[in-house]
C-alpha cells in the first residue's frame, strides 16, 4: 500500500483525457469515451455514494441522452428501482389557481445521493475509465497543448495527471470553470436555492411534483417532489439578483413558507423534517459564455447550463457531457486540437439550448416585472388549448 502511495507521489500519470468530476456531466461524458479507444481518466473529489443538494426531478431528456449512447445503460436507467415515477406537475399560483401538465415521457424523482452513484457505478463497471474517486483537483497549467493537472488524495498525498484534453464538469462551484473559462459569477443569471427532506406531508399526490408560486417570492417558486415512503424533497429557490435586493435569507423563507401559506401550513402541520435545510448555487444557461478553450471544454454547471426558469441542469449536464464527448473523440481523430475546432462544442450546446434558454429568461423577466400575470397565466392554463400548448414548451 505505502508502495503505492508513493509510486503516486512520484509518477505523473499520462492520459488522453482527464475529466473533472463524476456527477452527471462528468460520468455520461466518460460513458460516451467509453465507446472510443481513448484513454481516460474520471477524477473525482468525493466518494460515492455522495450527496449533491438538488430537488432530486430527473428530467425527461436525461432518458433521452442515454438512450442514445447505449439502449442497454437506458435500459438501467429506465429500471431504476430507488425512483418515484412522476406523471405531471401542478403550478398553483400566489392566489392558489392552479392547473396540471400531464408527462407523457418518462420521468421520475431519485435522490441525488442514489442517482449520481448509480451512473457512476456504471462507467465504474461497464467501462475501462480509469477512476480516481477522493482526489480533489487543485492546480491545472495549460502548456503548449500538455495540460498538467494536480491534486490530493485523502490521505494528503499529491497526483500529478497529464493530458492533452480536460473536461471539466466539476459542477457550480469547481475550479474548471475558474481556471479554465472567463465564466463570472453574475446575479441576473444565477439563482441560489435550498432544500430539505421532509416525512408525512399531508395530502402529498404520488407521480405529481407541485410548484407554488408564492407571494412576495417571485420570480422563483417552492416545491414539493414526492419520493418514496410518504417522503418528499422540499425546496425553494429564486433569482441571485432578487435574494440581494430583498436580503432574503433563504432558509428563514422557507420555514416562512410553510408555517403561513394558507394551504401549506395546514399540510405541514404533522410533517418531520427529516434533513437540515441545505442550499446551494444554480449558474443560469441565459448568457453565452466561452465553455471550451486551449486544451479544454466544460460541461454540465461548470459550464453553466441550468435553465432559467425551471432550474433543470441534469438533463442539460448529461448531454453536454455527452457533446463534449464527442467533440473530443473527433479532436483526437483529426489531431486537431486547436481552439478553433474546439468551439464547435459551443456551437452544437447553443444551438440546441440557446432558444429554449433565450425563451425561458425572457419569461423569466416578464413574470418578474408582472409578477401578478402569474395568477392569468394559471387561469389561462386551465383552458385546454392552452395547456396543451404550454405543454408542449415546458
Ligand atoms: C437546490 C437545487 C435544486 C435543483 N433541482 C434540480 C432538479 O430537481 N432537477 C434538475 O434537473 N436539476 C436541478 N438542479 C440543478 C442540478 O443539481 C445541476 O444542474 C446538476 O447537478 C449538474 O450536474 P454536474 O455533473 O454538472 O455537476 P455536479 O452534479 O455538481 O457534479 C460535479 C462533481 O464534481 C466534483 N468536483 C467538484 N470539484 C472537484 C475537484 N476540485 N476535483 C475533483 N472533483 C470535483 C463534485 O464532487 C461532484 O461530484 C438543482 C440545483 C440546486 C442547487
Amino acid at each position: 500500500m505505502v508502495i503505492i502511495d508513493l509510486e503516486l507521489i512520484m509518477k505523473t500519470l499520462k492520459f488522453d483525457i482527464i475529466i473533472v468530476g463524476g456527477g452527471p456531466a462528468g460520468s455520461t461524458c466518460a460513458l460516451k469515451l467509453s465507446q472510443s479507444n481513448l484513454k481516460v481518466a474520471l477524477v473525482e473529489k468525493a466518494t460515492f455514494p455522495r450527496d449533491k443538494i438538488c430537488g432530486d426531478a430527473i428530467p425527461g431528456p436525461a432518458f433521452k441522452v442515454l438512450n442514445s449512447i447505449s439502449p442497454t445503460w437506458a435500459d438501467l436507467m429506465n429500471n431504476f428501482s430507488k425512483s418515484q415515477d412522476i406523471k405531471s406537475s401542478k403550478i398553483i399560483s400566489t392566489n392558489n389557481s392552479n392547473f396540471t401538465i400531464n408527462w407523457f415521457t418518462k420521468s421520475y424523482n431519485s435522490k441525488r445521493i442514489d442517482f449520481d452513484s448509480f451512473l457512476f457505478d456504471i462507467v465504474k463497471q461497464d467501462t475501462l475509465t480509469e477512476i480516481f474517486e477522493g482526489v480533489n483537483l487543485k492546480s491545472i497549467k495549460v502548456n503548449n497543448g500538455t495540460n498538467l493537472i494536480s491534486g490530493t488524495d485523502s490521505n494528503d498525498n499529491e497526483i500529478q495527471f497529464q493530458s492533452k484534453l480536460i473536461i471539466g464538469a466539476d459542477g457550480a462551484n469547481g475550479i474548471c470553470s475558474k481556471k479554465l473559462g472567463s465564466i463570472k459569477m453574475d446575479k441576473n443569471h444565477h439563482c441560489a436555492a435550498v432544500r430539505a427532506y421532509v416525512k408525512d406531508i399531508k395530502g402529498l399526490e404520488k407521480g405529481t411534483n407541485e410548484f407554488y408560486l408564492i407571494k412576495g417570492f417571485t420570480p422563483g417558486y417552492f416545491w414539493i417532489f414526492p419520493l418514496d415512503h410518504e417522503k418528499a424533497n422540499i425546496g425553494f429557490g429564486m433569482i441571485s439578483n432578487k435574494i440581494s435586493e430583498k436580503r432574503l435569507s433563504l432558509k428563514k423563507a422557507l420555514k416562512e413558507i410553510i408555517s403561513n401559506h394558507p394551504t401549506l401550513k395546514e399540510r405541514f402541520r404533522n410533517s418531520t423534517f427529516e434533513s437540515d435545510i441545505k442550499g446551494f448555487g444554480l449558474p443560469l444557461g441565459s448568457r453565452f459564455a466561452k465553455i471550451s478553450g486551449a486544451g479544454f471544454m466544460l460541461c454540465g454547471d461548470a459550464a453553466s447550463l441550468i435553465d432559467p426558469l425551471q432550474g433543470h441542469g441534469i438533463d442539460k449536464a448529461m448531454w453536454s457531457g455527452k457533446w463534449a464527448a464527442e467533440q473530443a473523440i473527433k479532436c483526437f481523430s483529426l489531431n486537431n486540437f486547436d481552439v478553433d475546432f474546439l468551439k464547435d462544442y459551443d456551437k452544437k450546446v447553443y444551438q440546441k439550448f440557446g432558444p429554449e434558454f433565450r425563451r425561458n429568461y425572457w419569461i423569466l423577466k416578464i413574470i418578474s416585472r408582472f409578477p401578478t400575470l402569474l395568477n392569468l397565466i394559471t387561469f389561462a392554463a386551465q383552458n385546454r388549448l392552452i395547456k396543451s400548448f404550454m405543454q408542449k414548451f415546458t
